[in-house]
């Protein structure tokens, strides 16, 4: 599972692998499918009522939803201030934040690390 805010796009973007039942040539089998989930978020920081009207019954939404207050507890609305640097190399370009949910917090991390963003079994 991986929360991350896409800065152009505007959105929090939740992905996680879900296993998913196939039958292949009349054999069952399990594959691990990929899954998301976005939420908009408006220029106030507040989350899209209609995105959240949609998704707030779904398992995955308070980890959207405690990442878009920590980011408001930032004021990281409407505009992301520079001065953020990456937590794995320290680069200070095309920084974005992630959500670590087992620490509860925001990571940064530059476009060559986000694929490492944190992750946990959902
Ligand atoms: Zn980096």
């Amino acid at each position: 599972m991986a929360v991350r805010y896409d800065q152009t796009r505007k959105r929090i973007i939740c992905r996680w692998e879900e296993p998913t039942r196939i039958v292949m040539d009349k054999k069952e089998g399990v594959i691990k499918r990929s899954r998301m989930i976005t939420v908009k978020v408006n220029e106030n920081g507040k989350l899209n009522s209609k995105d959240r009207r949609r998704h707030e019954k779904h398992p995955m939404f308070p980890y959207i939803s405690r990442f878009n207050q920590l980011l408001n507890k930032m004021n990281y609305f409407p505009e992301a201030e520079d001065g953020y640097t990456c937590a794995v190399c320290g680069a200070a370009e095309q920084v974005s934040p992630h959500f670590d949910p087992r620490t509860q917090s925001v990571v940064w991390l530059c476009g060559k690390h986000s694929a490492q963003s944190p992750e946990v079994d959902a």
